[in-house]
């Protein structure tokens, strides 16, 4: 176990070390004596870690108690804040009482905002599940949550009482997430250390190796605890370290914290967006309250994008046509009687040009909008743009469509005058194949590492389907247990919704 020392006003350590998670007990007895303790993390980790936390400070005589939360940006908020304090209220904690920051920089940030103002300051430590959080977020003492104006605007200075940082938690990170954590290693090479940057690079993918992790946070820690304790306050020198960061909040705050367009799945059942344009009030279900928000907040942005696209557009000097149409509603429970057209499959489309382009009121199916757009062009080319130019009664298209396809693919080809001009490929329609590279246990619990995971996938072993988590397309975490022997037997197949097999890995 590697040791670092941080000499601000409040001295605290740092730990760093492989699969030493078991002795965050007696760590934690160095700082408490026995007392309540609150850990707080998201529902992602606390179904891989939380339990083995919960038990280690519980065997340890620890009082201990969970908050958990949705992972994600989105629950660095005001009101996940309000909440978790509430709860701390709730349980009656006191000042000699202390929270357990358990995950990433989220989980983190939080726990720290939260300490820092509970019962005007409680001790707490931070417990780095990402290597993020491990280079960077879990050392310094800056806490914070998000406001709808921008990213961190609220927060405060307040250290830790202990980092401990067990390496072997990052195994079942996603490689994206893990790879957010090396570019903030990098950052530290750029800023500070040609060596540290040169290392990362030489030894890259670092992914590869988790045995160069220690030694890599523990230069990134060395190098930001020697400016974290000359500009505890982040007055000077420690602005270093927020090489990047303009940009990326920037990004962030235009992106409501997600980046997403429109689509037609699940919204968010929970508040997103604290200060709306738009507010939805009259709906009795909460959840549905707030996926209505965020979808008619999300049109509105949509307008203003269409806005500033047609401003744009209108000053090309080559003439344009914008076609826009609305596709599908999303899963809102909407009804065809709510609907002012009275039929939910009903949309408008608007044509656009910044040619003056003749206006024109027309009731069309939406297959024929392309066609007919490129038909007042003068524009006739491609089989179906003309089959959709000339077959326009709704009664025969069906059957004139069949007949077109049937001649494309087995018939005599007289669209093609008898010759198809396309080349067969090797292209296969569907999902990905799932590849597994290998089985890891973490503790006791198993995790697959592969390619292609989704949502969707499930862990089987003989005829039973075993409880798994999803937790990014490249790692599967199992929540029962198996026999160690019963590991190789284990398959990954893609089920679709309505639970038939579609696709399955090697057993
Ligand atoms: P995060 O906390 O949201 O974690 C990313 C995702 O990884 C989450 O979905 C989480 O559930 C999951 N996860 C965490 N540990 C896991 C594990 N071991 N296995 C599998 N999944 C796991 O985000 P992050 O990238 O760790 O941190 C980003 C936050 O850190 C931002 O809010 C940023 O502002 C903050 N930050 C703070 C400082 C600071 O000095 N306070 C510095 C840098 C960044």
């Amino acid at each position: 176990m590697k040791k670092i020392s941080i000499n601000t006003k409040e001295k605290y350590d740092v730990l760093i070390g492989k699969n030493i998670l078991g002795e965050l007990g007696s760590y934690t007895l160095e700082i408490f004596a026995p007392c309540k303790l609150c850990i707080i993390t998201d529902d992602t980790v606390n179904l891989l870690y939380g339990d083995s936390v919960f038990d280690i400070l519980s065997n340890s005589g620890f009082d201990v108690y969970r908050y958990s939360f949705s992972p994600g940006e989105v629950s660095k908020s005001l009101d996940t804040y309000g909440k978790c304090l509430e709860f701390l209220a709730e349980k009656k904690f006191s000042r000699t009482d202390g929270i357990i920051g358990l995950g990433g920089g989220v989980a983190g940030d939080l726990t720290g905002f939260i300490a820092s103002t509970y019962l005007r300051g409680i001790k707490y430590i931070q417990v780095p599940t990402t290597l993020l959080a491990a280079v960077d977020s879990s050392v310094g003492g800056k806490t914070g949550i998000n406001l709808s104006q921008g990213k961190n605007l609220a927060g405060t200075f307040w250290q830790p009482s202990l980092v401990f940082c067990d390496t072997t938690t990052f195994k079942t990170l996603s490689d994206e997430i893990f790879l957010d954590g090396v570019a903030e290693a990098i950052k530290y090479g750029i800023i500070l250390n040609k060596n540290l940057f040169e290392k990362i690079y030489t030894d890259a993918p670092i992914t590869a190796s988790y045995d160069k992790l220690e030694d890599i946070i523990y230069s990134c820690i060395k190098l930001k605890a020697d400016l974290v304790t000359e500009d505890e306050r982040d007055t000077g020198i420690r602005q270093l370290l927020n090489l990047g960061h303009t940009f990326g909040h920037a990004i962030e705050k235009c992106s409501n914290y997600t980046i997403s367009v429109q689509g037609h799945g699940k919204y968010p059942t929970y508040q997103v967006i604290m200060n709306p344009a738009i507010t939805v009030s009259g709906v009795e279900n909460e959840a549905l309250k707030w996926q209505y928000e965020y979808y008619v907040n999300q049109i509105r942005e949509m307008d203003l994008f269409i806005k500033d696209l047609t401003e744009t557009l209108a000053k090309y000097d080559e003439k344009v046509v914008l076609v826009m149409y609305g596709d599908h509603l999303p899963a809102l429970e909407m009804k065809a009687s709510d609907m002012k057209s009275g039929s939910l499959y009903q949309t408008e489309y608007v044509i656009w040009s910044n040619f003056g382009m003749q206006k024109k009121d027309e009731n069309l199916t939406s297959y024929q909008l392309g066609a007919e757009v490129l038909d007042r062009l003068g524009i006739h080319e491609g089989t179906l743009t003309r089959f959709h130019q000339t077959n326009k009664d709704p009664l025969t298209y069906k059957n004139e469509l069949q007949t077109l396809e049937y001649d494309m693919l087995y018939g005599s080809k007289f669209v093609y005058s008898g010759v198809s001009p396309f080349m067969p490929t090797n292209m296969k329609m569907g999902v990905r194949p799932i590849t597994i590279s290998k089985v890891v246990e973490i503790m006791g619990k198993f995790y697959l590492k592969g390619e292609n995971f989704t949502e969707y996938s499930k862990v089987s072993l003989g005829k039973d389907v075993l409880k798994t988590i999803y937790l990014s397309p490249t790692v599967l975490g199992l929540l029962e247990e198996v026999k160690p022997a019963d590991v190789s037997k284990m398959k990954v197949s893609q089920v679709e919704k309505n639970k038939e097999e579609i696709l399955s890995t090697t057993e």
